[in-house]
């Protein structure tokens, strides 16, 4: 579960945001887990892996 969000601010207002799982940074497009907290990831992809690495843990 998560959607995209665009990240619409001029560059130099934005922060740098790092994907939770990866570390990469990201420039213009968010991956945000709402649930159980909010996140953002690079892409869809981390977002499951973070999801599978939490179930096995
Ligand atoms: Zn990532």
């Amino acid at each position: 579960m998560g959607h995209w969000e665009e990240i619409e601010k001029p560059w130099y207002e934005v922060k740098i945001v790092n994907c939770s799982l990866c570390g990469r940074m990201i420039a213009r497009r968010l991956w945000v887990v709402e649930e159980p907290e909010r996140r953002v990831f690079c892409g869809e992809k981390c977002a499951q892996l973070a999801e599978r690495r939490e179930g096995e843990a």
